[in-house]
């Protein structure tokens, strides 16, 4: 999927879910979730925590905690108590480990960077951006890794390097 067909309301496990049931004709079965470790920049949301727990994850690892809206750990702990009040779902949901702090100045770093620059696709009216977006670009600046490999930037550092 090209980037610019990507919605930018979805959260990001729901995308990484519907990549892999593209993958496998639609089928939950074929994918096996079980199976499934899930890496994510930050902790799922607990609605997310919840689709997760019904669809039966093996694992859920994360950068950051999601002080706001996690749900796994932050604010609920829906991993460890199953997503069971959901009446709609097709079956009581399971718990899964889940583990926080992998990478996670980096990943705060990655979520500044994405919500000072604004999200284009984000529904109208958009909050304004403030002077942070100048002091978090500033710090993103000379971060190698943000970089994408392959990139001009990335051709640009390899060049500086050697
Ligand atoms: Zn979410």
């Amino acid at each position: 999927m090209d980037e610019d067909e990507i919605p930018g309301t979805r959260h990001a496990e729901f995308e990484a879910v519907d990549a892999l049931l593209a993958e496998h004709g639609g089928s939950a079965a074929r994918v096996g979730f079980d199976r499934c470790v899930l890496y994510v920049t930050c902790e799922p949301c607990i609605m997310c925590a919840g689709a997760l727990s019904v669809l039966g994850l093996k694992e859920v690892i994360f950068g950051c905690p999601n002080d706001k809206f996690g749900g796994n750990g932050s604010i609920l702990s829906v991993h460890e108590t199953g997503c069971g009040a959901c009446a709609s779902a097709p079956a009581p949901g399971r718990t899964y480990p889940s583990r926080g702090g992998l990478l996670a100045e980096r990943a705060v770093l990655l979520l500044q960077l994405f919500y000072s620059a604004g999200n284009p696709k984000a529904p109208k009216p958009h909050r304004p951006l403030s002077d942070r977006s100048m002091r978090v670009a500033a710090v993103a600046e000379g971060q190698s890794w943000l970089r994408a490999p392959g990139s001009a930037d990335d051709a640009d550092a390899k060049a500086t390097r050697s």
